[in-house]
């Protein structure tokens, strides 16, 4: 069970594990000394579980205590169930089916036009782009790399915000990984204008347009069960979220 957060020491490459505590203060890479700021997080992340009810409930009580935007506050209570599943209308529970699928078969967010999709995961030190130092670096530490991509299907842009742990102090909301065995896998972050190579930098995907994403997950070794991703969908600008289930054999 992983609960610490993970950071890319900026001189040795190394990952930096911190709990929740050492999140926001500054303190020397245990690797090579350096003093790194370990980025803070607004909270961590939604728990998904496995039974589709479960599921459902997970969405709602998510929703509940997201709570602060109005758009969330109107979608708690409009959805507010009857007592069993089987009861719920048709069009409801379609859109709480669609919003899962095993990669790479794509899920779709509700509240918008925008399908969701895993299409490579791999086990490996991983390219990073810093925006301040004008360059590429390559981490020294293995880290899973679970890319998405997300296609504008509707006729306007679409708001896109990162999943990834980087965009700390931002609203954005963050991807969660679990395991089989529903354990967490942490979120690995490399500070503000840090980004992997290759992920899309705009705040807008334009219709018909397909954005890459790509998020990053502390493991101890390449991961040998299913995983599965859940992806807030606030972050393209629709609701509850959307969960990707990864095959194993998927994993290189
Ligand atoms: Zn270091």
């Amino acid at each position: 069970m992983l609960k610490n957060k993970a950071h890319v020491c900026l001189r040795c490459r190394k990952v930096i594990v911190y709990n929740a505590t050492q999140a926001g203060t500054s303190l020397p890479c245990p690797h090579c000394g350096e003093t790194t700021n370990l980025p803070a997080d607004r909270s961590f992340h939604p728990e998904p579980k496995k039974k589709p009810i479960g599921k459902m409930l997970v969405v709602l009580t998510a929703l509940l205590a997201i709570g602060g935007t109005g758009s969330w506050a109107i979608f708690s209570v409009r959805k507010k169930l009857p007592d069993s599943a089987k009861t719920l209308p048709t069009v409801l529970t379609s859109l709480i089916i669609s919003n899962k699928a095993v990669a790479p078969n794509t899920a779709k967010a509700k509240g918008v036009h925008a399908s969701i999709s895993v299409t490579e995961v791999t086990y490996e030190p991983q390219q990073i782009f810093h925006s301040a130092l004008k360059k590429t670096v390559r981490t020294e530490t293995p880290v899973c790399c679970i890319r998405v991509n997300i296609e504008n299907t509707g006729t306007t842009g679409i708001p896109f915000h990162s999943w990834r742990i980087f965009e700390s102090l931002s609203r954005a909301e963050k991807a969660a990984l679990v395991g089989s065995m529903n354990d967490k896998f942490s979120l690995v972050s490399f500070g503000v204008e840090s980004v992997p190579v290759g992920v899309f930098r705009k705040a807008e995907i334009a219709p018909g347009e397909k954005a890459i994403e790509k998020i990053l997950f502390l493991c101890n070794g390449k991961p040998a069960t299913d995983l599965t991703l859940s992806l807030p969908c606030s972050n393209v600008g629709g609701d509850g979220l959307v969960y990707i289930t990864i095959p194993a054999r998927m994993i290189q």
